[in-house]
């Protein structure tokens, strides 16, 4: 019987309290002491240690070295925990291995040395701190973004390797920094207002999106995931940011995209309208405009047939030259109406040639008188015949004769209406003036709309379309067309036809 089964009952009463194992060896190494924690720990009956080696408890492994140890120990006679820096391991009674903490204490009884080990399993803390050491590193490896920072100072506790090197500064920097220095857009006051819900307890988490400010100066955007955390001694708010730059770009691209298709589809609508425009007006166009004159040309051959005698020659040349002007004035609306559609489908081909101006005066005009009023007179220069000029001659033969039916129709009986030429240093320039009806001050900035008819033109017939396609034609060959106006005084039509012409 040893000392400690001789005191056994004291010891009982201080071992069997604690939850920690307790071994007590002698000098030899021989366990002369357990407790029933230590028992049941390394997985022995009650009693079953005493006298074993303290090897039985040590993994194979580690035999040499812990003899030394605590041979040392006893020798040097100090209290100590073991394991510093190294992992300590038990061995149970099944061969089986577990992690644990040791504390050896040295202590003299009747002249002998003793060895008390407290030894605690930590096979549950070893298993949580690989747990958070798993955690730690799949936080710190993480490819997104992850920072913690104080809930209070907002000042980064931790800031994970990719937030580290997309940001371009050392964790060192970045503890001394708080998310408004990476936020340049943020004030902190926005900042307090966002994470509101959060320090209130209105929702778990937050989602918003911002800016971050690398170290050198530039700067993504980002979406930002945070929420609070209970965990440790102060709240701190754990922020996994995004970088959205892909993101953001996709969503640009796609916008800019479907903006462009939205252009490209309200042209397509447009021309689709303006077509369709131009259909109806085209039927407008037919009924009303090619009615009047159609009528009045039935009408004109129906009386033709019944003057059969001689005397009546007059009668039959009225309503010839009736006719004449009617086929006329239908042919040139006729014309017109192809023009709009030629200029409209990019159909126009020119034909720039070099021709005298007066032959072409003279054609216009001899059409036109056809179609002059009672007492009207077209007066034209007779001295034109050194003029050449370098143009598309049907197109200038269009745009006179739309000027000049216009002066005719637009004007009263027993005027007159004057061709000038005036030859400029660059320049050719054409007018047709009238002492017409004019156009009212507030229509003359629409007269050349397709379409558009002055107030006082309405009671005329008309399509609306003559000046548009002129003032078109000439642009298109680098001429020009304007006018000067003033309501019941008259116009004056202006073309500049340059003389070097381009093609
Ligand atoms: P239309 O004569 O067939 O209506 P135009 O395009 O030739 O079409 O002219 C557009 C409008 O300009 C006319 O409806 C008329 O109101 C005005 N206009 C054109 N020429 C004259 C003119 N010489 N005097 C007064 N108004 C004119």
């Amino acid at each position: 019987m040893n000392i400690f089964q001789k005191n056994s009952e004291i010891f009982n009463l201080l071992a069997e309290g604690v939850s920690e194992g307790i071994i007590v060896v002698n000098k030899e190494q021989v366990i002369v002491i357990s407790n029933s924690s230590a028992e049941e720990m390394f997985g022995y009956e009650k009693g079953e240690l005493l006298g074993k080696p303290l090897d039985t408890l040590i993994p194979q492994r580690y035999h040499k070295h812990h003899d030394q140890h605590v041979d040392h120990f006893i020798s040097k006679s100090e209290k100590r925990q073991m394991g510093h820096g190294r992992d300590l391991h038990g061995i149970r009674k099944n061969k089986e291995e577990f992690p644990v903490e040791a504390g050896l204490n040295p202590f003299e009884l009747d002249g002998s040395v003793f060895v008390m080990a407290l030894i605690i399993d930590i096979t549950e803390r070893k298993k949580r701190e690989q747990e958070l050491s798993h955690w730690a590193r799949i936080f710190n490896e993480s490819l997104n973004e992850i920072y913690t920072f104080d809930a209070t100072s907002f000042i980064f506790k931790d800031v994970n390797k990719a937030a580290q090197h997309n940001l371009g500064y050392s964790l060192d920097e970045l503890q001394k920094m708080t998310p408004l220095d990476i936020k340049p857009h943020l004030k902190q006051s926005e900042f307090v207002k966002i994470i509101e819900p959060l320090v209130n307890d209105d929702t778990g988490k937050i989602k918003f999106e911002t800016t971050h400010l690398r170290k050198d100066g530039s700067t993504y955007p980002v979406e930002v995931h945070l929420q609070l955390s209970n965990t440790g001694q102060n709240q701190s708010f754990v922020a996994m940011i995004l970088d959205i730059t892909e993101q953001k770009n996709y969503t640009e691209n796609l916008e800019r995209t479907v903006q462009k298709r939205t252009l490209q589809l309200t042209e397509a609508l447009e021309n689709e309208k303006e077509l369709n425009e131009l259909k109806t007006r085209f039927l407008s166009l037919v009924s009303h405009e090619f009615k009047t004159p159609l009528s009045s040309i039935l009408t004109s051959i129906t009386l033709l047939g019944k003057y059969k005698l001689t005397e009546q020659q007059e009668k039959r040349d009225k309503h010839v030259t009736t006719i004449r002007k009617k086929v006329k004035y239908l042919d040139t609306i006729l014309n017109d109406f192809l023009s709009v559609e030629r200029l409209e489908s990019g159909k126009v081909n020119y034909n720039i040639e070099e021709f005298p101006l007066s032959k072409l005066v003279n054609e216009v005009v001899y059409d036109a008188n056809m179609l002059l009023k009672a007492g009207q007179k077209i007066h034209y220069p007779e001295n034109i015949d050194d003029v050449f000029i370098e143009f598309d001659e049907k197109t200038l033969e269009l745009v006179l004769s739309n000027l000049i039916h216009n002066a005719i129709k637009y004007s009263p009986e027993d005027s007159t209406i004057d061709i000038l030429v005036k030859t400029n240093p660059n320049t050719i320039e054409l007018q047709v003036k009238d002492n017409g009806i004019g156009i009212p001050e507030e229509d003359q900035k629409h007269i050349f709309d397709r379409y558009f008819r002055a107030e006082n033109a309405l009671l005329t017939q008309g399509t609306g379309i003559g000046l548009n396609i002129a003032k078109q034609h000439l642009e298109n060959l680098g001429a020009s067309l304007i006018f000067k106006s003033q309501q019941d005084k008259g116009s004056i039509f202006i073309v500049n036809i340059p003389k070097e012409q381009k093609t």
